[in-house]
């Protein structure tokens, strides 16, 4: 062991994590194992230690802590003031020195100068196997001496960060007792990046896990891209399974300012795979190289670049142990209750994302665990094993995602967030809305395969009305079509802006509109794509000025006392025509690209007016709407009352959208967890204005459908097919109960009819 204060990543070892934390004894030890880690060093706690008693700052740097930090306001500030008192002070002297001229080694032994990751290793004097991961920064992409040093010192305040002074309270840690230590490495310019579990991390089964994305590794490690999944059977090295998924960010270098920035990946490799056979197999066996060397599972992060495969570091997965120690409580009585917005079981640990710098915490089979989902969070969704929440309804986001993505969910518990804790072991039964404490028995049969694909056992009835799908993201595509559904009778386009990573305005204001309609053209193309000609009507943006504001550049949003009654729907797009612009360029392109299957839905129409002006704004920037369908959503008792002034107005359909319509008609907020035992999509005046719709629909020949999430409901169907409704369409899950049950009801009809007309 040297006692230098800057130290050579090769001169340490497992033993020195009380001088280089966790991350840096691990990466020593992988060189020592000649295991391919980018070279480096290491900028030991006790610099750091010394540069806070060196600068007398201390009690100053601690005192500033001691505060609430259940406030969120207060923690802030203690935040900026303890950063600034870190800024504020002076390297010393001889340990500057140390870093430069290591800096400069490593610029002499590569041949240029490099850019250099400088990553936080954190450890606490009495425990030093604490983890501390993800609390504390990393600075990517850093060139130059002088940058070098600044980095470190960054490094350093980033353990008085928010997150990391709340942590540190909440364990129990004392502030004075945690040291940082900076790890110095070579930068990787990545081409594709991620992270391997050596063994599974929830059930410690023997397959290797890996994920991957494009890019740096930032994106899969923070959560933020939905990366692809592969798993191989460590035992027989077979791939057992590879998903693919839509990658809508990489973080990259840029070539110009050298400065780390986010895009979207370019369009042919958004939807290719990540990694070939032979680098999935390289990387199993690395982790099983790594896991003989710990001698317990690892999570390892990995890059790859001109074909070599780097380990930029490795920690044990720590969930598994626990598994083992403790036997699995068995779940006797609930603990908590909501509605049960997605159906299945799924047993798993709890994860509380509080926003979307923590989904990174979310791992393949965990539970998420939020107040509400918010579209950011999809990503770890994906991976989630089952979501519960505190708010929201059966027609709010969390339970529109859920169900596309196939993944068991109860929403509105209320309490979730407060009950549950990390690392709890709970059931969430989807179907009734109810979760339990440890594991609940139940048939296998129930227990939910996630995102399984829906398996068609027998072959699908022929009904006379058409039996369609609802998609709100592109990623639930292939479930979709795995129905066998007649089209899609809503896409819904907000969902796939909201998954975007700025607001619409950003992209006007940074000047990149058609970035942006590249974006709606690809994500709708998906859909339009996979289903042709079978026909998709695309339903214009939709989306509460609430869900908007979340993204970046999203702060202009105005703030509404009911966002559900405010500017959203097509009285948005009139108004922000800007916006509606860049919506119909899209819708020109495909129809450009031969997807005559296209139609297009308008939603939130309250009067005809509406309804004529969209129309005209569309042909005014030149789309031709003579070939293709157009019809409105019926959500408004007002447009229900009054449909035959819109088929006046000329529509080729209409579609119920019953979520709303409830809500307005019934009034009761359809998120609003408190009323919503008065929520019944089945109230005698809604069947009223339903049926006085589909009357003056058929009479003048303009189809009729349903997308709400009423027409899930075989019961619902059966009453809208004896109404004569033209199509229903349904979720991801309810298709093959619907198809059911309107085969048999078109039966029961005809079979009523026979016998009539033998009378
Ligand atoms: C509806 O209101 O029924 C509907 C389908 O639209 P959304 O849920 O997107 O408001
Ligand atoms: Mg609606």
């Amino acid at each position: 062991m040297a006692n230098d204060m800057v130290l050579w990543l090769e001169e340490v070892g497992k033993e020195d994590i009380a001088i280089v934390g966790g991350k840096g004894a691990s990466l020593g030890e992988m060189m020592h194992a000649e295991l391919p880690v980018p070279p480096g060093f290491a900028v030991t706690a006790q610099a750091f230690r010394r540069f806070i008693d060196e600068n007398g700052i201390a009690e100053k740097l601690f005192g500033s802590l001691d505060v609430n930090v259940d406030d969120a306001e207060i923690l802030r500030g203690a935040e900026k003031t303890a950063k600034k008192i870190v800024s504020d002070a002076k390297v010393p002297v001889d340990i500057e020195k140390s870093i430069r001229s290591k800096y400069k080694e490593l610029c002499k032994r590569e041949g240029n100068e490099v850019y250099v990751a400088v990553r936080s290793s954190a450890t606490a004097e009495d425990l030093p196997d604490a983890s501390f991961a993800g609390q504390q920064d990393t600075f990517l992409n850093i060139k130059g001496e002088t940058n070098v040093v600044e980095a470190v010192k960054k490094c350093w305040a980033s353990l008085y960060g928010a997150r990391a002074i709340y942590y540190r309270v909440k364990q129990g840690f004392d502030h004075s007792k945690v040291n940082l230590c900076a790890v110095v490495q070579i930068m990787v310019d990545a081409e594709k990046a991620g992270v391997l579990f050596s063994s599974h991390p929830s059930t410690g089964e023997q397959v290797t896990i890996i994920e991957g994305a494009w890019g740096l590794g930032e994106s899969v490690v923070s959560g933020s891209v939905s990366p692809d999944y592969y798993m191989v059977d460590k035992r027989n090295k077979k791939i057992m399974e590879r998903k693919i998924s839509m990658k809508n960010i990489m973080h990259i270098r840029d070539p110009k300012t050298g400065k780390t920035v986010e895009l979207p990946p370019p369009e042919d490799k958004k939807n290719a795979k990540v990694l070939e056979d032979d680098e999935i197999l390289k990387l199993v066996e690395l982790g099983e190289i790594v896991e003989d060397l710990y001698g317990i599972p690892q999570d390892v992060e990995w890059a790859i670049k001109d074909h070599e495969i780097f380990m930029l570091q490795s920690r044990p997965i720590t969930t598994i142990n626990k598994k083992k120690e403790s036997k699995d409580k068995v779940a006797t009585t609930a603990i908590l209750e909501g509605l049960g917005a997605s159906p299945g079981m799924a047993y798993g640990e709890a994860k509380l994302v509080a926003d979307s710098t923590e989904l990174g915490k979310v791992k393949p089979g965990d539970i998420l665990v939020a107040v509400m989902t918010t579209p950011d969070m999809v990503p770890a969704m994906k991976r989630a094993a089952a979501i519960v929440t505190d708010e929201g309804g059966m027609t709010c986001h969390a339970a529109i995602v859920s169900r596309e993505l196939g993944c068991p969910a109860v929403v509105g518990t209320r309490k979730a967030t407060q009950l549950l804790t990390d690392g709890m072991k709970i059931t969430v039964d989807g179907e009734k809305g109810l979760v339990f404490e440890g594991k609940k028995e139940v048939a296998a049969k129930q227990m939910a395969q996630p995102q399984a694909s829906v398996m068609l056992a027998r072959s699908k009835p022929i009904t006379a009305t058409e039996i369609k799908v609802n998609v709100s993201i592109p990623e639930a595509t292939a479930r979709a079509l795995e129905t066998q559904a007649d089209g899609v009778g809503l896409l819904r386009i907000e969902h796939m802006i909201l998954g975007l990573s700025k607001h619409p305005k950003q992209y006007i204001k940074e000047g990149k509109a058609d970035e942006y309609v590249n974006e709606l053209v690809s994500r709708i193309q998906i859909v339009v794509d996979a289903f042709y000609p079978k026909p998709v009507w695309v339903r214009t943006l939709d989306a509460p000025t609430d869900e908007f504001r979340a993204m970046e550049g999203g702060e202009g949003e105005p703030i509404e006392p009911n966002p559900m009654l405010g500017f959203r729907g097509i009285r948005r797009d009139l108004i922000d025509t800007e916006h509606f612009e860049l919506e119909v360029r899209a819708f020109k392109e495909l129809i450009k690209r031969g997807f005559s299957n296209m139609g297009i839905m308008i939603p939130l129409v309250q009067h005809p007016s509406e309804l004529r002006r969209a129309k005209e704004f569309m042909r005014a920037k030149g789309l031709d709407i003579s070939k293709i369908d157009i019809g409105i959503m019926v959500e408004i008792p007002a447009a229900a009352l009054i449909i035959d002034q819109f088929i006046a107005e000329g529509l080729d359909f209409v579609s119920f959208g019953t979520n709303d319509l409830t809500q307005y008609t019934l009034a009761v907020d359809r998120n609003n967890e408190h009323v919503a035992h008065l929520y019944n999509e089945l109230h005698p005046a809604i069947l009223k204005l339903i049926e006085h719709v589909i009357i003056e629909c058929n009479k003048a020949g303009v189809k009729t459908s349903i997308c709400g999430q009423a027409g899930s409901n075989p019961k619902v169907a059966k009453r809208l097919v004896e109404l004569g409704i033209t199509s229903i369409s349904a979720n991801i899950d309810a298709v093959e109960a619907v198809r059911d049950m309107v085969a048999r009801t078109e039966l029961q009809l005809l079979l009523k009819g026979a016998r009539e007309r033998g009378k």
